[in-house]
């Protein structure tokens, strides 16, 4: 086709056009690219310079750095973690601030410890200098290691210093309260680091040697508080001790601490005064107590012969007890040893007292021993004196009763009428005397044996005895004969006894196998009377008697004067 010659220039000079923007255009993309990558490297070299300040903000460089590798780089991606690195930082800065305001406040914590130590004077100003010359404002993290290299050498100079003088010079409060390991003297002036630096600006004024006393006032306090809190006060002091109290709870001062001391003294006094008193009122009670033990084994001993020797023993060891507590008293002058010695004195006393009245108690229970053993060997012999007379009376009986018919004796019979006779004297209540003999007796003992003479002998006894009231009396006078007492019967009374029985014996129905025999018994009888004595009056009985037995027998008779 055929173009116009304007239209081919104007084609070649759009031509030319292009290709000399595409020339440069692949200047611009080639120095882009050159500059894409310096601009990574630089980064990259900053974000690993920037590392190691904190942990968000190496968080945050990390994903930068992330982004700034990768192929596919987005302008948004990196302006979005534009805005984390510039919150990163701006905590980054604070937390920097911080630190910075720390370490000054550290470092002046440093030199407070130092001047608790009271270095000279010189030391002390160099100290505060560098102190001064540090604050948050005019801190850079370059000025810290200078500042603690000056800080290292002032320390080191001070402390030699002060051990020094510390194995020369013991300070007055030392001596009063004590010296305390270092450790925590740094404690305290840790704990008062305010108040240690206000106390310091005064120094300056006044450029005198005061020593830190905030570090020690603590101290000073507590040990105040401890000594009041192991007296006992009287009444009296409560309200200076109050006041006192309160003192000591506010903070101390140097200049209080002479005034507050004089006011500690004196109620510190009143409780010992009140003490002394108190020990005063323990001994008064102490030798009551001893007044009343001595009065007590007074009495004891007084009350048994027996303890004489051990009364001795007693006083000699109490003697010797208060004897000690009299020496404790002479020799010592702490209140409280005193108190325990005397207490140990007083439990000696009371133990001596124990083994005192143990060993009454022993010689009681002796005593009771020894009255049980009598009292058993009494018994004993009661018993066996009670046996005796049993025996006695068995055997006196023996003698007195007849073994056939158990009847009372001959010797029975004597004792008895004697007795009767004397009664009848004295009160003359008629009384009859009966002598009784069994008839032909021999015929009996010949025709049926002697034992059936025996048998009919007790048959007759028991008879007799039945028939006779219980004050009356028979006795069997020997062999087939008896004899009768019978007190306050007149003579016709004892007439119609004997003669019933007379009768009655008669008719006893003996029998010897199928023979029947009738046994018979004579009487005598005999009133007392007045001139008749007993032999006399057996005489009568046995006169009347024989009269009986001529009147045919089985019959009484009655003397007849
Ligand atoms: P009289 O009527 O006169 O009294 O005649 P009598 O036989 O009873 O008198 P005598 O004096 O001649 O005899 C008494 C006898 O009594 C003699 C003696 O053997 C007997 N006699 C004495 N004592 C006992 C005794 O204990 N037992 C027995 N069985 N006989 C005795
Ligand atoms: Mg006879
Ligand atoms: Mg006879």
């Amino acid at each position: 086709m055929n173009r116009p010659k304007n239209v081919a220039t104007e084609l070649d000079r759009w031509k030319d056009k292009y290709f000399a923007l595409q020339e440069s255009y692949d200047v611009d993309v080639n120095d882009a690219q050159e500059f894409r990558s310096i601009l990574q490297r630089l980064l990259l070299r900053i974000c690993l310079s920037a590392e190691g300040q904190s942990r968000v903000f190496d968080q945050e460089l990390e994903v930068l750095r992330q982004q700034i590798k990768s192929k596919d780089l987005s302008l948004d991606a990196l302006s979005g973690q534009l805005n984390e690195i510039d919150r990163a930082l701006s905590e980054f800065d604070e937390t920097k601030a911080n630190n910075l305001k720390q370490f000054v406040l550290v470092f002046d914590q440093l030199v407070t410890q130092l001047l608790a130590l009271k270095p000279p004077r010189s030391q002390r100003s160099a100290l505060k200098k560098l102190s001064k010359s540090i604050s948050p404002k005019n801190l850079t993290s370059g000025r810290f290691v200078p500042l603690l290299e000056e800080y290292a050498a002032l320390q080191g100079t001070i402390l030699e210093t002060q051990d020094t003088e510390e194995s020369s010079q013991v300070g007055l409060l030392d001596r009063l309260f004590g010296s305390d390991k270092p450790q925590q003297k740094e404690s305290v002036a840790i704990e008062n680091l305010d108040d240690a630096l206000d106390i310091d600006a005064r120094q300056d004024e006044e450029d005198e040697v005061i020593p830190g006393f905030s570090a020690i006032s603590a101290h000073i306090a507590a040990t105040m508080n401890n000594l009041l809190d192991q007296l006992t006060f009287p009444e009296s002091s409560q309200r200076a001790l109050d006041d006192l109290r309160t003192r000591i709870a506010q903070k101390l001062n140097w200049y209080e601490l002479g005034p507050t001391l004089d006011d500690l003294s004196s109620v510190v006094l009143s409780a010992v005064g009140r003490g002394q008193r108190e020990f005063g009122q323990f001994l008064i009670d102490i030798d009551e107590r001893l007044q009343k033990i001595q009065n007590f084994v007074l009495e004891t001993i007084q009350a048994d012969d027996g303890l004489r020797n051990e009364e001795q023993m007693l006083d000699q060891q109490m003697r010797s007890q208060i004897a000690t507590m009299a020496t404790s008293l002479v020799e010592t002058d702490d209140v409280e040893t005193l108190k325990t010695s005397i207490r140990t004195q007083v439990e000696n006393i009371t133990a001596v007292l124990d083994r005192f009245s143990e060993t009454g108690r022993q010689i009681e229970e002796n005593k009771a021993k020894e009255l049980e053993a009598m009292r058993l060997r009494f018994q004993a012999l009661e018993e066996e004196t009670r046996f005796f007379r049993k025996r006695l009376k068995e055997e006196r009986s023996k003698a007195l009763t007849d073994a056939l018919t158990q009847l009372p004796n001959r010797e029975a019979y004597d004792d008895r009428v004697s007795l009767e006779y004397e009664r009848w004297k004295r009160y003359r209540k008629p009384a009859t005397l009966v002598i009784a003999d069994v008839d032909h007796f021999k015929a009996i003992n010949d025709n049926y044996g002697h034992l059936s003479g025996d048998k009919v002998l007790q048959i007759l006894a028991k008879e007799m005895q039945a028939r006779i009231r219980q004050t009356d009396f028979v006795a069997r006078y020997g062999g087939e004969e008896f004899v009768l007492i019978l007190p306050e019967t007149e003579l016709d009374v004892a007439k119609g006894v004997i003669e019933k029985m007379r009768d009655t014996i008669s008719r006893l129905p003996f029998h010897f196998r199928d023979e029947k025999l009738q046994v018979t018994i004579s009487f005598g009888l005999v009133e007392f009377a007045e001139g008749k004595d007993t032999n006399v009056l057996f005489d009568c009985a046995d006169q009347a008697l024989y009269k009986a037995k001529e009147a045919g027998r089985n019959c009484f008779r009655v003397w007849q004067d």
